[in-house]
């Protein structure tokens, strides 16, 4: 009998799990998890949105997928998932907007609804948004080099959903369903992934166990790129994902009515925010964080590099202070060095080893498809439903066909 092992107990260990079975895999299966509880690392730690919005046919089509797939996981896995269609909204300065609007035939014909927002429009979604910089004082925005804005994208097929609550149930669903197949490991580490050759034959725990496999998963988030260097020597066989510290911010609501009812909404700087219950969620993607295991959220990185922002953009926001140390995080983005997409299907050199990392701050968005697709090409060998997933073999790197996604908050 085959035994697959997957390392990692995240959404995308999670989802590859749950399809593998469904799409009729009799084997056995081993999970592998460091942590004391599944879903924990990254998963955990997102902000858990989910757009169709994407330059690349890859991620229009692995999201399109992922958003069908989380509107049907009642039905289909029988738990809530928290999934709610707010909306995303994206403001742009002049030349973003124009680009945007060239672009806008691309979405149709892929079936992505969008509306595109004049300036003042924007407060049909986001009540007291101010897209002039008249108000804002001169010698501050020296310092923002904040711009007119020149209109929105707004995506209403987008939205939020709670990525713990859909990964634990992909695991709790299969073990369910196949509790003599599949084994569970908790505090459990992979110390390395084991060879003969070049063929994957298991993986070695820090407690010097071997757990043997005829198929590895590499499912191990931001961690992925480490335990494949500690694994094999060559590196041209090593993945460029590294650890990449994002943090979130819990924050009061501005005191403007509806505010609770506005989509996720994207402006200047990068800075990112959507309701959460009665509170906003703030995020923003610092390009200067230094790559490393750093999960310590900063404060003054939301006063300095968000809040001046979002008080120059709606009234009130200045007011919106971070609620208390404990509403503040740190977590790590599997960051791709080379093109911040996902890295999907078998290594080219290490057989039987099959890689699903890399998804650079989209990953649980993705992981429905990222599932199914990584049991298509495990169990039939070829992608049957999105064929684009090619695009995003290890191979890429050495033929230097990267997917460089334009898209991206
Ligand atoms: C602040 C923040 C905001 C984000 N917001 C979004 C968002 O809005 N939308 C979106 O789509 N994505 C978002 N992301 C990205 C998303 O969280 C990741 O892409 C996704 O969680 C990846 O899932 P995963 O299962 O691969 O990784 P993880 O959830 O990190 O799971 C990997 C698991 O592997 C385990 N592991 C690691 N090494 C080993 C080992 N050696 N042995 C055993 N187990 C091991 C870890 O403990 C972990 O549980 C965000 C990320 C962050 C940090």
């Amino acid at each position: 009998m085959s035994h697959t092992v997957i390392i990692g107990g995240g959404i995308i260990g999670g989802s590859i799990l749950y399809h593998l079975y469904k799409n009729g895999y009799t084997g056995k299966t081993t999970v592998i998890e460091r942590k004391s509880q599944l879903s924990q690392e990254s998963t955990s730690l997102s902000a858990g949105g989910f757009r169709n919005i994407w330059s690349t046919k890859v991620n229009l089509k692995l999201t399109n997928y992922s958003i069908e797939a989380f509107k049907m996981f009642k039905e289909e896995l029988g738990e809530n998932i928290g999934f709610e269609q707010i909306g995303y909204l994206f403001t742009y300065y002049e030349e973003g907007f124009e680009a945007i609007k060239k672009f806008k035939p691309e979405l149709d014909k892929n079936n992505v609804r969008t509306e595109l927002l004049k300036p003042e429009e924007i407060k049909r979604y986001v009540p007291g948004f101010i897209p002039t910089i008249d108000h804002i004082d001169k010698e501050e925005n020296e310092i923002l080099k904040m711009r007119e804005i020149a209109g929105g994208l707004f995506g209403p097929d987008c939205g939020m959903f709670n990525p713990t609550s859909a990964s634990n149930r992909y695991f709790e669903y299969s073990k369910e369903k196949n509790p003599q197949k599949i084994e569970i490991k908790l505090n459990a580490e992979v110390k390395k992934i084991l060879f003969s050759g070049n063929k994957t034959i298991g993986v070695e725990l820090t407690d010097n166990t071997i757990i043997e496999g005829d198929t590895v998963i590499l499912a191990a988030g931001a961690f992925s790129g480490d335990l494949l260097k500690k694994s094999v020597n060559n590196e041209e066989y090593w993945i460029p994902i590294v650890p990449w510290k994002r943090m979130l911010f819990t924050v009061k609501m501005p005191h403007i009515e509806n505010f609770e009812k506005i989509p996720m909404t994207i402006i200047d700087n990068g800075v990112y925010f959507h309701p959460e219950k009665s509170n906003l969620l703030v995020g923003r993607a610092d390009p200067l964080q230094p790559f490393g295991y750093d999960y310590k959220p900063e404060p003054a990185y939301y006063e300095e590099q968000m809040n001046y922002y979002m008080a120059a953009r709606i009234p009130g926001m200045d007011h919106c202070r971070i609620i208390s140390n404990q509403s503040m995080w740190g977590g790590l983005y599997e960051h791709n060095t080379q093109d911040k997409n996902g890295i999907i299907g078998f290594h080219s050199d290490l057989e039987n080893l099959f890689i699903a990392t890399g998804f650079s701050g989209h990953g649980v968005m993705e992981a429905p498809a990222i599932g199914l697709s990584a049991s298509e090409m495990i169990l039939d060998k070829t992608y049957k439903t999105i064929p684009e997933v090619n695009d995003l073999a290890f191979e890429r790197f050495r033929k230097n066909q990267l997917i460089k996604e334009t898209i991206v908050i």
